[in-house]
């Protein structure tokens, strides 16, 4: 059970109908696409019959997320998706139009903006589309400022656009990220902090700021999902940082299929071993996402049961927030997270700047008191050692962990 409390909505922006989001709230991937893909499909349709203009246009991108959002799976609405890549207004990678004709009708300004990638706002000519009056190219924040401010929706897709992700990344100080050579920032945040490309108090004439769709790459089912919802006309509950509650509420760590050995201090000494990540630098306890319950490639996988621990990615300030990856241990004292969920005898007051797990385990070979514990302990089991075959064929006529282990596994809610 985590110890965090549950996260209110930070606002409930254009309540037009029920939060269909809600829907999807702790549901497992596919299950609510599948079940409400007639509403989704309408909803797309909106975007393909013309009825409402989708554009997405690409900053500082490496076009993962675009990437993704391709490889999307969900065969309930997989006719009407083809469609929808295909019929975007416009997309640099996907769309058919070229030149003067297909700036000229991103130009007349598309009612749901989706942006990939950070923006430069110290140096624009780091992303330029098209040209500008004066035949110069025309930077990538001059048209998400002009397109923005005339959308009724304003989507992040992916962590660059929503925090600055990657192009941001470098000093390894979150209170830095948005220092990047090139000022990269995401629309609304820079970093962990409100006021990215456009300020804290932006809202669309639909009065909506913008909507952080955050992971790298994103989740193609978050983006679908969102779009359905806001294209139908319901609103979004998002939590403090943009992103839609539903979909970003849930600790990853929470619902983990690794959740029971990090209960029972089975940690994996390497990436890709068995057992729990968290000793090689598993963000879990501190990335929000429904991740755990949502899995990818056709419901089947998710970064931490093929042996890679969380990185963080849909968090703010990732990279630089989570790195070095695939370590327990940072090199600067920064973020103020909390410790980890149920590990109250951790210390510290982040998994880098405290002595971490290895405090809360046993340290025979190093110290005193863990020489002490390990006589102790000899000196009780050694002589109940002739029973282990009993406690075996125990094991054998019970349904396994919980009373073999002594611990529950807590409840998902929290
Ligand atoms: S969020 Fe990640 S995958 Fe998406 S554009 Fe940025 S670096 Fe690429
Ligand atoms: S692998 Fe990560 S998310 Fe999973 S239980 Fe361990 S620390 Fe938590």
């Amino acid at each position: 059970m985590s110890t965090e409390p549950p996260r209110q909505p930070r606002q409930e922006p254009a309540p037009t109908g029920p939060d269909f989001l809600r829907l999807v709230d702790r549901s497992e991937a596919g299950a609510v696409v599948s079940e409400y893909g007639t509403e989704i499909v309408s909803a797309l349709r909106g975007g393909i019959d013309g009825s409402a203009g989708v554009a997405w246009v690409q900053g500082q991108s490496c076009s993962g997320c675009t990437m993704s959002f391709l490889q999307s799976d969900s065969p309930a609405i997989e006719e009407t998706l083809s469609e929808l890549r295909e019929r975007v207004s416009f997309h640099s990678t996907l769309m058919e139009p070229s030149g003067d004709a297909a700036v000229d009708g991103l130009a007349e300004g598309p009612d749901v903006l989706i942006v990939e990638g950070a923006i430069p706002t110290r140096i624009p000519r780091a992303a330029t589309l098209g040209v500008d009056e004066q035949g110069n190219p025309k930077p990538v924040l001059d048209w998400v400022i002009e397109l923005g401010e005339r959308a009724d929706v304003v989507i992040a897709a992916g962590s660059c656009a929503a925090f600055g992700g990657l192009p941001a990344a470098g000093r390894h100080d979150s209170n830095e990220v948005g220092e990047s050579p090139t000022g990269a920032r995401g629309l609304q945040f820079d970093g962990e902090d409100p006021g990215g490309v456009f300020g804290p108090a932006f809202r669309t004439d639909a009065g909506l700021p913008v909507i952080n769709v955050a992971g790298c790459p994103l989740y193609a089912e978050h983006l679908i999902l969102t779009l359905a919802t806001v294209l139908n006309g319901h609103g979004v509950a998002l939590d403090e940082y943009n992103r839609p509650l539903p979909l970003f509420g849930p600790l990853v760590h929470d619902d983990c299929e690794l959740r029971e050995d990090y209960e029972c201090f089975e940690f994996a000494a390497e990436p890709g071993d068995g057992g729990c990540l968290y000793d090689v630098g598993c963000a879990g306890v501190y990335a929000h996402c429904d991740g755990s319950m949502r899995l990818r490639n056709g419901g089947t996988t998710v970064c931490r049961n093929v042996g890679a621990p969380c990185i963080g990615c849909v968090e703010p300030a990732f990279w630089d927030r989570f790195s070095p990856f695939y370590s327990n241990t940072r090199d600067d004292d920064g973020t103020g997270r909390a410790d980890p969920p149920d590990r109250p005898e951790a210390g510290g007051t982040d998994r880098n700047d405290g002595p971490g797990v290895a405090a809360s385990l046993p340290d025979a070979p190093r110290s005193l008191p863990g020489i002490a514990l390990a006589c102790a302990m000899a000196v009780v089991l050694v002589p109940l050692a002739p029973l282990a075959p009993f406690v075996w064929l125990y094991d054998r006529h019970t349904d396994g962990g919980s009373i073999v282990r002594g611990v529950d596994r807590p409840s998902a809610e929290h």
